[in-house]
């Protein structure tokens, strides 16, 4: 490709409206333009290096046996309505009606669609397992679209889905997936990590998440210093360093606390640390479907520490989403303000206590009246819990939940998530598959999904300097950018860097061509060769040839050598076959 003839759109400032490295190098390098609220045009150049990566996406899949297909993004109501999810999605599922008053939606992912197929084609566990996969554009309205591709509200997805006739068939492709991202991911030359992962609101119990870690990362990750224990923060447990207490239960007290209605405020008239503290947090129990309901339930912290919402809410019996008693609900049930609350024996509600207050001893917790705090309470004696869980949010330097390291905790800019769904589509759209014996099974579902457009995105977070982009040569959107400067002060120049231009693509190198004349100055050629990050850059001058041949760099490690001209596309080669 000739620059003179390419759409290269660089732009020297820095645009304001973008905060993470990525979006600004993507804006500057010419990759994409906006074109309203998390939408985006992808130019020439982006394109390229999406194409890359689907390409690099696609052979994985192909590799373990995935089918490739496309499912339209328009998808009809009906659909969605039989799995629930028309009533059951908020906003982000972006709604539209056809000129026959008929409802549509953007597909913000494709398990109604996909799964509509296969009960349709697949009527025997003969045909299973069976996985398709499509790469294609998805739209989800999301609250807050920002850094560019990275979250969109129109982006492109690669969406897998596996259909088998038991959990141990679900379990082998789920485990292909797993290798297929780590080989995708790899392949990329990013750094990555795999950690468990909540299932959220698209079902299913088994999950993980593929994380790009780096400090722009909207997610936070833990993992041991020890062992493999990886999860994200929302699934992550793990125990508090401090011993457990071994002093002598001492007499109990209740004291007046006045006003006093935060955790520090009590310490503050008490004298005492927060983690001397028990916290009563009063949330909705769950109602017969799972949801926030009538009866509440008591959460038990210690005083300095906090809450894991994710984890709270999938305790059996604890209302999903969560939802926080509010105060005249308290008042009415046990009689006093939040601030005052304790897990005293009579409390009259059900106790779940973290790990971190179950050692506690001769603790602080409130007496469940206004303005009244116990002192020296101890379990058993003076408080009880029903049972322990962990719902505490952890810290840098915990326990790690499996007894080996700390657990240390990073950002992470989630890039692929995969999901063992269970029966959770397939029953509800009643796709089932005859089994050996003839009888009808309903089928097992897995979904696995990997962002293409955020890939690029995370790989420029990984891959840049302060000149620009340093593209990964696999998906590089040119292997080669070849550069001549003062070609109309000798003949010579242009004649050797329209040769390599030749030899190069005889070569079956991905070249650029930076033919543009004198009115684009040399700076401004290398200024733009490295912005847009291209591996390896040949430049032919005057200067180059007078001493000998053309001038080699290397983008990443910025090395400059001199080559024959002759020489030089086959060195280049070389180097890309062993990259
Ligand atoms: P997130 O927590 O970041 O919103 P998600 O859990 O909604 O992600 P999935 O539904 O699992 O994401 O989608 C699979 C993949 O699609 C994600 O891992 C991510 O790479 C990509 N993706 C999801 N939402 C967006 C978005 N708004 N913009 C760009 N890529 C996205
Ligand atoms: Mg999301």
């Amino acid at each position: 490709m000739r620059t003179s003839q390419f759409l290269l759109a660089t732009v020297k400032e820095s645009p304001a409206e973008a905060e993470l490295v990525s979006h600004r190098l993507m804006l500057r390098a010419g990759m994409i333009r906006k074109v309203a609220s998390g939408v985006y045009n992808l130019l020439p150049l982006g394109l390229r290096v999406i194409h890359k990566i689907a390409n690099v996406v696609r052979e994985e899949m192909d590799r373990i046996g995935a089918l490739e297909v496309l499912m339209p993004m328009v998808q009809p109501a009906e659909l969605w309505r039989e799995s629930g999810r028309w009533e059951g999605m908020g906003p982000e599922l972006a709604r539209l009606r056809d000129r026959h008053e008929r409802d549509f939606c953007l597909g913000p992912t494709h398990e109604e669609v996909v799964t509509d197929i296969i009960r349709n084609e697949c009527h025997s566990y003969r045909q299973l397992p069976v996985t398709l996969y499509q790469i294609q554009t998805k739209f989800r309205d999301e609250r807050r679209p920002r850094f560019g591709v990275m979250r969109a509200r129109e982006f492109i997805m690669k969406d897998a889905y596996s259909f088998h006739d038991s959990q141990d068939s679900l379990e082998q492709t789920y485990r292909d997936m797993h290798g297929a991202y780590e080989a995708i991911i790899g392949r990329l030359g990013l750094d990555y990590r795999a950690v468990a992962a909540d299932s959220g609101n698209i079902g299913g119990k088994t999950s993980h998440e593929f994380h790009v870690p780096a400090d722009s990362g909207e997610d936070e990750i833990v993992f041991s210093t020890e062992s493999d224990y990886a999860a994200n923060i929302e699934l992550a447990t793990g125990n508090v360093p401090e011993p457990a207490d071994t002093a002598e239960p001492l007499d109990c007290e209740t004291t007046d606390t006045g006003a006093a209605a935060s955790i520090e405020e009590v310490c503050r008239v008490l004298g005492i640390e927060p983690r001397r503290q028990v916290k009563t947090l009063v949330v909705h129990a769950a109602d017969a479907n799972g949801a926030p309901g009538e009866n509440l339930v008591a959460l038990l912290l210690r005083g300095d520490q906090s809450l894991n919402e994710t984890l709270a809410q999938q305790l059996e019996g604890v209302g999903s989403p969560l939802r926080f008693a509010d105060d005249a609900l308290i008042a009415e049930r046990i009689g006093c303000a939040p601030g005052c609350l304790g897990p005293l024996k009579g409390l009259g509600i059900r106790r779940i206590a973290d790990p971190s207050v179950t050692g506690l001893r001769n603790f602080v917790c409130g007496a469940n009246e206004a303005g009244r705090h116990l002192v020296n309470a101890n379990w058993e004696r003076d408080c009880a819990y029903d049972e322990a869980a962990h719902i505490r949010r952890v810290r840098e330097g915990d326990l790690s939940p499996d007894g080996k390291g700390r657990l240390t905790i990073r950002r992470g800019i989630e890039v692929g998530h995969i999901f063992q769904l269970g029966t959770k589509y397939s029953e509800a759209m009643n796709a089932t598959v005859l089994n050996e014996q003839g009888r009808s099974v309903v089928m097992h579902m897995g979904c696995y999904g990997i962002g293409v457009t955020r890939l690029a995105a995370a790989c420029i977070e990984q891959n840049h300097d302060d000149r620009g982009i340093i593209w990964p040569a696999g998906i590089a959107p040119f292997q080669l950018i070849i550069v001549e400067i003062d070609a109309h002060k000798l003949e010579n120049v242009r004649q050797q860097a329209e040769a390599m231009y030749r030899q190069a693509r005889q070569a079956g190198i991905e070249t650029l061509f930076d033919d543009r004349d004198r009115k684009t100055s040399p700076g401004v050629k290398f200024a733009e060769s490295e912005l847009i990050g291209i591996p390896h850059r040949l430049v032919i001058s005057p200067r180059t040839l007078a001493n000998g041949g053309v001038e080699h760099t290397c983008r990443r490690s910025g090395e400059k050598s001199s080559v024959a001209a002759d020489e030089a596309v086959a060195m280049i080669a070389d180097q890309l076959a062993a990259s």
